[in-house]
């Protein structure tokens, strides 16, 4: 059975789709939305041998091969221009993913969704999509085996309108700290122990850096005040 993130993953892919999954590990996503949905056809791409192997024969032992490619390779550079109507990478940090994105960005032509389940940092991620003109248009958090990741989906925007997100929004999600969810709060109430360790760390230097204080204390507050 497909892991209840992948399924959360799986979710925001419409009927028919034609996606890529980037940094696809055993392709079992792909073989998941394949098998319920026989219109639907995927890219599955991977940098390491390993995993490669691994998804070919995911793929090959579902008899999915006339649906699914499976291709080794960097990023986005797997895919040609125009290829896939929605590009998922998920598992990875976000720092990763954005990179993936920033270096692939030529290749998004056609793509109208992009969605990304970061395992960290989903802020540098909100702040690329502002950048490319994506909209985010859902979110979601979900614990589970003991970790807690998030879900962010992103539409390319059309409508002309210019897109702004605060810096609330970027580092807790629009969506997610309108929602506060028991596991948004769980999730903050820890990111607000580390940076309260953090900057004790850092007054305990000889020549504290007073910027970083303020930068942690700013960041200290807005997470108080979400959890309210
Ligand atoms: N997407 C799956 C999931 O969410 O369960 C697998 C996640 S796994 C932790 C990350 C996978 O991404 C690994 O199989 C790794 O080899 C692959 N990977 C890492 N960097 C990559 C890159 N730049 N391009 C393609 N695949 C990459």
């Amino acid at each position: 059975l497909l892991s209840r993130r992948l399924q959360m993953v799986a979710s925001y892919l419409p009927r028919g789709a034609k996606f890529a999954d980037i940094g696809s590990d055993h392709a079992y996503l792909p073989c998941y939305v394949c098998l319920q949905d026989p219109t639907a056809t995927a890219i599955a791409g991977e940098l390491n041998e390993g995993p490669f192997q691994s998804a070919r024969k995911e793929v090959e032992s579902n008899d999915l091969s006339a649906r699914i490619a499976v291709r080794k390779g960097d990023g986005l550079s797997v895919l040609s221009k125009d290829e896939v109507d929605q590009i998922v990478i998920a598992g990875m940090g976000g720092t990763l993913i954005t990179n993936i994105l920033e270096e692939g960005k030529d290749k998004l032509g056609r793509t109208s969704r992009i969605i990304v389940q970061p395992n960290v940092d989903a802020k540098s991620l909100r702040k690329w999509f502002v950048k490319y003109n994506y909209q985010i248009t859902a979110e979601e958090i979900i614990e589970e085996a003991g970790h807690i990741y998030e879900v962010i989906v992103a539409e390319k925007n059309d409508t002309g309108n210019e897109l702004h997100y605060s810096e609330r929004e970027t580092l807790f999600g629009p969506y997610l700290m309108k929602e506060k969810s028991p596991v948004f709060k769980k999730k903050w109430i820890e990111e607000k122990a580390k940076r309260d360790y953090v900057k004790r760390e850092i007054q305990k230097a000889a020549n504290p850096d007073n910027d970083k204080i303020a930068a942690l204390e700013l960041e200290i507050l807005w997470i108080e005040e979400v959890l309210k």
